[in-house]
């Protein structure tokens, strides 16, 4: 039989289309096994009905696997090529003195400098939050920045998101950040991806050592947060609304509530409504944007106590802040048992 299916392979016959004909084939051995089993052609094919029937099986399972693979593999969110490595060896001249003010503090220093420059940070929303947050990241010499947003550049906007100039209105946000920073900093290195973030990217997520995200809708950042969860990767979070703002790190893995171990549901419609409704004052995100900025600073040059299980809330309209502690739940239903073991 086996001889059979080669020859017709060879000899292209008959009309043969891939594994449709192998499989007209195998049900016509079948066939003539079961319907006649004493036939020449019977005897020709050899075997047992039962034992064909057995191995198309497994064929067919193996085939519909390798197709189920193939149309995940179709579906899945290609990741952006990789960023050229980041440059190895001590700081350039031009870089030393670029980083002077950074290099003298003791917390900091050429260590803490050398840190920055190896670090991969994903910067999810380059709204009123991700402007300072991009700047700032990039002044610093983080080495590779990847900033994510579908949006582009509207005139309200620039009341607030000091990353764009008037002459970037209708450019898609993150290509328009992109330019800033390479401007602000030519060491740096700058993906820009024009979409979302959504909870499918962990793996986009696992290509970087800590997440910032500065997105208004409360889908948004769950979405941010299911995906670091899954990637195991810090997430530094801060909202705005009209004179306040908060900012905390999301870090269950080293024992830091998640976002959903505080805010599980979403809140009622109309009780947190987004900036476009409700309003901010211009230099609220620039407070909380900055207040990101340095947390991801001191987390990767390990430098002082990051807000990890502590919320920071800062009130603009009273010039006040509060400390909340804030813990995790082992019941939460996005980072509780069962997720991972928390460290
Ligand atoms: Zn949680």
């Amino acid at each position: 039989m086996l001889a059979v299916l080669v020859a017709a392979r060879l000899l292209g016959w008959p009309e043969w289309r891939g594994w449709a004909g192998v499989a007209a084939l195998w049900l016509a051995a079948i066939a003539a096994l079961v319907l006649a089993p004493g036939s020449a052609l019977a005897r020709l094919i050899g075997g047992d009905a039962r034992v064909w029937g057995l191995a198309g099986g497994v064929v067919a399972l193996g085939l519909g696997y390798r197709l189920l693979l193939r149309q995940l593999h179709r579906r899945a969110i290609p990741l952006p090529d990789p960023p050229a490595p980041a440059p190895a060896g001590p700081l350039s001249d031009p870089e030393l003195d670029r980083y002077a003010r950074h290099i003298v503090l003791r917390e900091l220093g050429g260590p803490g400098q050398a840190a920055l420059r190896r670090a991969r940070v994903l910067v999810v929303g380059a709204g009123g939050l991700g402007a300072p947050v991009c700047l700032y990241l990039a002044a610093a010499g983080v080495g590779r920045i990847t900033v994510a947003d579908d949006d582009r550049v509207g005139l309200s906007n620039l009341q607030r998101q000091v990353i764009f100039r008037s002459a970037d209105d209708g450019r898609p946000k993150a290509e328009a950040a992109r330019d800033a920073m390479l401007a602000l900093n030519p060491h740096v290195e700058v993906t820009a991806l024009n979409r979302r973030i959504g909870a499918e990217d962990a793996a986009l997520v696992a290509e970087h050592d800590l997440v910032l995200d500065g997105t208004d809708s409360f889908a948004a950042r769950s979405a941010v947060n299911a995906a670091c969860i899954a990637a195991g990767v810090p997430l530094v979070a801060g909202a705005i609304a009209q004179w306040e703002g908060q900012v905390t790190i999301w870090d269950p893995r080293n024992g830091a509530p998640c976002m959903a171990c505080i805010f599980p549901d979403a809140p009622a419609t109309g009780l947190a409504p987004a900036c476009a409704e409700a309003g901010v004052v211009g230099p609220l995100p620039g407070v909380i944007g900055s207040l990101m900025a340095l947390e991801a600073i001191k987390l990767i040059a390990r430098a002082g106590a990051p807000l990890r299980g502590r919320m920071l809330i800062f009130d603009g309209l009273y010039g006040e802040n509060r400390l909340m502690k804030i813990a995790r739940r082992a019941d939460c239903p996005a980072c509780g048992s069962g997720h991972f073991r928390a460290g």
